[in-house]
């Protein structure tokens, strides 16, 4: 059989990430005015753009600045006044009438419990929280992957996040996901107290968009692996999830006895097989989100000087899943090259390692287990 190399890297981003202002000016992600025309900003996570918007002033409604023909009209989110500044926008449902008529963006409708918010000192934490969960909902989105709000009983598949501060008195908040609820310990937004855990256990990287990454991927095992033929696969390159999880974590606590590296992309991968897909899960939405960054900013890997380990199909020889191999392996190669160069960059500025991981070929196939999972979600063109 001849392995066909992965065709150069001419990479759509799924998610776009550089932005601008009608005015011509570059606006972020966060931004809720344009700085230098001082025009409005809001976020439609549907077309996946930060929209320079004008107000109407009879229906109090919101319009693209420069749209043409049927315009989309928006809402702001009713969470923009709040102290996560949402700068989302609300597609308006004229049909839904009144009362039916959805007042929260579509990452703030996800929200189930959120901090008390009269306590100040829950604002600034807030607002880093709420900004890593609107970056990862619009990646889901971008995605074309299923986001939908869950009903009280769980019973629509839908998605919640609970956002709890441990009090005192009461038992800790685990970070965790449960039967489509994701919960975060707001602890977690205090750079000092994720640090110290960071250290102590011993991690390459903690942030608050790693955990929400992690955590959702708990989710989409549901969703997409859970009662899909892919099981098989899955059990055959990730191990079998009906093992004892308690147990399991159990024993990764006692310590890892064996060279994790191999198999896993991080030592808690090897805990079980379900924070084993968890982290791959997690890895494989940094890896795009970073691709789709350096993309949207003019960045070719392609034409980067420098040796990085490049992959043909070869390597997801046994791997299960076929599933878009090609497409898989021109962004793994474009991923290589980049971060080779970006830890670089990193050590020329006296900086820990921008990507402190290796792919060895085992996780290079679960990586690609992940992207079959995915690739039948996205959008076209
Ligand atoms: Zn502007
Ligand atoms: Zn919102
Ligand atoms: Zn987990």
């Amino acid at each position: 059989m001849s392995l066909s190399p992965a065709p150069a890297f001419s990479h759509h981003p799924s998610t776009a990430r550089a932005y601008r202002c009608v005015c011509g000016a570059q606006v972020f992600f966060r931004n809720s005015a344009c700085l230098q025309c001082g025009r409005a900003l809001g976020f439609d996570p549907w077309l996946g753009q930060v929209l320079a918007i004008e107000p109407e002033t009879e229906t109090g409604l919101w319009h693209a600045a420069e749209a043409g023909g049927e315009s989309r009209r928006y809402r702001r989110c009713d969470q923009s006044d709040s102290p996560s500044l949402c700068n989302w926008l609300v597609v308006d449902r004229p049909e839904l009438g009144p009362a039916q008529a959805p007042c929260s963006c579509a990452a703030c409708r996800l929200n189930r419990t959120i901090p008390d918010l009269r306590l100040s000192q829950n604002h600034e934490p807030w607002r880093k929280v709420e900004l890593a969960r609107r970056r990862l909902v619009s990646q889901l989105i971008g995605l074309g992957l299923p986001v939908e709000p869950r009903s009280p009983d769980g019973g629509n598949g839908g998605l919640a996040f609970d956002t709890l501060a441990s009090m005192q008195g009461q038992p800790l908040v685990m970070t965790g996901h449960l039967m489509g609820v994701v919960t975060l310990n707001l602890a977690e937004a205090d750079d000092a107290y994720r640090e110290r855990i960071r250290t102590s256990m011993n991690e390459p990287y903690r942030t608050l968009l790693g955990h929400y990454r992690h955590e959702v991927g708990h989710y989409y095992w549901d969703r997409l692996v859970r009662f899909d033929q892919s099981l098989w696969d899955f059990r055959a390159l990730f191990g079998d999830e009906r093992q004892d999880y308690g147990a399991a974590l159990q024993r990764h606590y006692q310590g890892v006895q064996f060279d994790w590296r191999q198999s896993h992309i991080t030592s808690y991968a090897c805990s079980h097989p379900w924070e084993d897909w968890a982290e791959t899960w997690a890895h494989y939405l940094h890896m795009r989100d970073t691709l789709d960054t350096a993309v949207s900013f003019g960045l070719s890997p392609d034409r980067f000087d420098v040796d990085a380990a490049q992959y043909d199909t070869a390597v997801l020889q046994g791997g299960g899943a076929p599933g878009d191999p090609e497409g898989f392996l021109t962004m793994l190669n474009a991923w290589t090259r980049l971060t080779g160069v970006l830890n670089e960059l990193s050590r020329s500025m006296g900086l820990q390692d921008f990507y402190p991981f290796e792919l060895s070929q085992t996780v290079v196939r679960k990586l690609h287990f992940v992207h079959a999972r995915v690739a039948p979600f996205e959008r076209q063109g």
